[in-house]
């Protein structure tokens, strides 16, 4: 059973074929760097939704393969939920800058809640997954990890935002997501809550189409 997932992130990939194959076991799946030529389209949608599903439908379109493809960010409460899902290209979008884009990411959004109290500092993460087959049918679930921004970066795992946030379900310790094994940032993380709830829906549809 071949899936394409419309990202070149060889640890995502590799992540959706774990939660997915709990489900369906012999799912094998294709990314970017698997489709010579492929070209991404320009993800300017207003929601997380609208991006996963413009990505997953080029895949449909690139590969003729059903296709999944996720987009997420972080929203901040006294930010009115931004950056939303300009997450990536918040402090601008060049890639080549010094300490990379995540590196002055972060040191822009400490700025800008600089005065912000303790008390006012939530936050989540949202991640849309969209699953589309090549006969038109499309599915979008969500995932949400709630938390709150601290006041310097702390950690050296994980990626983007990790450094600063601190989930719920790790307050007590005030561990960052960064911080987490990444196991446990799976169990508890947007992405991780997405892709579990999508796979059975996955299974079925493939299930489906294999009769
Ligand atoms: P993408 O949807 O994977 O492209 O992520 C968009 C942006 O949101 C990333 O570049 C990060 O800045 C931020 N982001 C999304 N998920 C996470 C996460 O799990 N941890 C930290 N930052 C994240």
């Amino acid at each position: 059973m071949k899936v394409f997932l419309a990202s070149a992130n060889a640890k995502k990939i590799r992540e959706m074929e774990r939660i997915l194959a709990e489900h369906v076991p012999d799912i094998h799946v294709l990314g970017i760097g698997d489709v010579e030529g492929y070209v991404e389209p320009v993800e300017d949608e207003p929601t997380f939704a609208g991006n996963a599903l413009l990505k997953a439908r080029a895949g449909v379109a690139a590969t003729g393969l059903p296709s999944v493809a996720d987009d997420s960010g972080l929203c901040v409460d006294a930010l009115n939920g931004m950056p939303g899902v300009l997450s990536a290209r918040w402090s601008g979008s060049s890639k080549a800058v010094e300490g990379g884009r995540d590196a002055r990411n972060n040191e822009l959004l400490l700025d800008q809640l600089h005065d912000v109290p303790d008390e006012r500092r939530g936050a989540h993460f949202t991640c849309a997954v969209a699953w589309v087959q090549p006969d038109g049918r499309e599915r979008v679930v969500e995932g949400r990890m709630d938390g709150r921004i601290i006041r310097e970066p702390r950690g050296s795992g994980g990626f983007g935002y990790d450094v600063l946030f601190v989930a719920q379900e790790h307050d007590a310790e005030g561990l960052t997501s960064a911080e987490l094994e990444p196991e446990e940032k799976d169990r508890i993380s947007h992405r991780g809550r997405a892709l579990r709830e999508l796979a059975p829906y996955v299974a079925a549809d493939l299930a489906g189409s294999a009769d």
